[in-house]
């Protein structure tokens, strides 16, 4: 290891103190309220985009920033830094990741830049701006800075939502590298080191995976695995984390599984089809199904409430309020292995979604939202992020 991957590094956030917080609820993208120590329920800006759903789960422990003295007045007095996940912080704040790269690429610690230094920060070309601009004797760099959040099962994935921007910069980044001869990598600050490999999501986003395997040889991804201590230092966990091409190339299919989540407010009494008359409870309900072919249209189907009714599911959607459909890709069927687990955890219907297989049930009920459930988090990455061969 070289002396700069030793280096530990840390924010510059002045004398201000590092306040800890539990995780209530987020109002809004930008907005959380949680219960600060030693102050009460408070609401705080975070600054991040993303879905988040893996890590904000409730009670978890937040770190805030009290806003600079200095600072012009804000909606808060706090702004989200970093949230816990296994013990460890984990960035949130986008801005932050930028002055983290830079600490990287000032000491030479990202490999394969270590001879270049940065000129530029914040570099327009064309339609887009880039995060640097690095430069040696020889040669000119662009880097684009990501900040990986999404981690499980050893595996790292970005992004956690859909990205066309994201896209766009990969794309715009292959063509500079091409016609203007100048060198361009994407910096993911992989926020883990339990991770031993990174893939693009292609679960979520199969744009934005299909974009940079295509463009993989123009610009090189550096997945730079990184830790954080509790007082928010940071230093560089290991060398840069394989990508498994072939297993993307291959996965990032049109196939695979799906957990479709509804809600219903009140009870209902619904005719379902082969099934009958059912009485379904209030709550949140978890429907697993696959579509070997035409995994996307199947999605967009449920989305519809018009349509005709071919499957038990298309019943209860009738009645229920769409809350989310989340894709498992893959090219090997994997339905019925996701239904035995998600029994494991919760009610199943019984008889429902399985007249073709030999499940007991194929829809289960939940009385609090899975998607703020730690356990369906788990199962999904279980199955998103499945060790890879070789
Ligand atoms: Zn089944």
């Amino acid at each position: 290891m070289s002396p700069s991957r030793a280096d530990t590094f840390s924010l510059p956030l002045g004398e201000r103190p590092l306040i800890r917080a539990r995780f209530l609820t987020r109002p809004n993208r930008f907005l959380v309220s949680c219960e600060a120590e030693g102050l009460g329920r408070v609401k705080a800006f975070l600054p991040n985009p993303g879905r988040l759903l893996e890590l904000l789960l409730p009670d978890v422990t937040l770190y805030l920033l009290p806003n600079a003295p200095d600072a012009p007045p804000r909606a808060t007095d706090y702004t989200v830094l970093a949230v816990e996940c296994d013990k460890r912080p984990v960035l949130l704040h986008t801005h932050w990741c930028n002055v983290m790269a830079r600490r990287l690429l000032d000491a030479r610690a990202v490999p394969g830049l270590e001879t270049m230094q940065v000129v530029r920060q914040e570099v327009q070309v064309g339609r887009s701006r880039f995060d640097f601009l690095l430069q040696d004797d020889n040669r000119r760099c662009y880097v684009e800075v990501k900040s990986c959040t999404l981690f499980g099962n050893g595996t790292a994935m970005f992004p956690d939502a859909v990205t066309a921007r994201g896209r766009r910069h990969l794309l715009e980044l292959a063509d500079i590298a091409q016609e203007q001869n100048t060198a361009c990598r994407v910096l993911f600050i992989v926020q883990t080191d339990t991770a031993r490999c990174f893939m693009p999501d292609y679960h979520t986003d199969p744009d934005f995976a299909h974009a940079m395997l295509s463009v993989r040889h123009h610009v090189p991804i550096v997945p730079l695995p990184i830790t954080w201590d509790s007082r928010l230092r940071f230093r560089v966990s290991g060398p840069p984390l394989p990508t498994p091409w072939e297993h993307v190339a291959k996965e990032n299919c049109d196939c695979g599984a799906y957990l479709l989540v509804l809600r219903l407010d009140t009870p209902h009494v619904v005719k379902t089809g082969s099934l009958g008359t059912r009485r379904y409870l209030p709550g949140w309900y978890v429907y697993v199904g696959s579509a070997m072919k035409g995994l996307n249209a199947r999605m967009a189907r449920h989305r519809r409430k018009r349509k005709r009714k071919h499957w038990h599911i298309d019943y209860l959607r009738d009645v229920a309020e769409y809350v989310d459909c989340l894709p498992i890709r893959s090219t090997t069927r994997m339905e019925c292995d996701i239904a035995r687990d998600m029994a494991a955890n919760s009610n199943g219907i019984t008889g429902f979604g399985c007249s073709d297989c030999a499940c007991a049930a194929h829809l289960f009920h939940h009385t609090n939202n899975p998607l703020h459930d730690r356990e369906f988090h788990n199962l999904l990455q279980r199955y998103r992020m499945a060790e890879y061969p070789g």
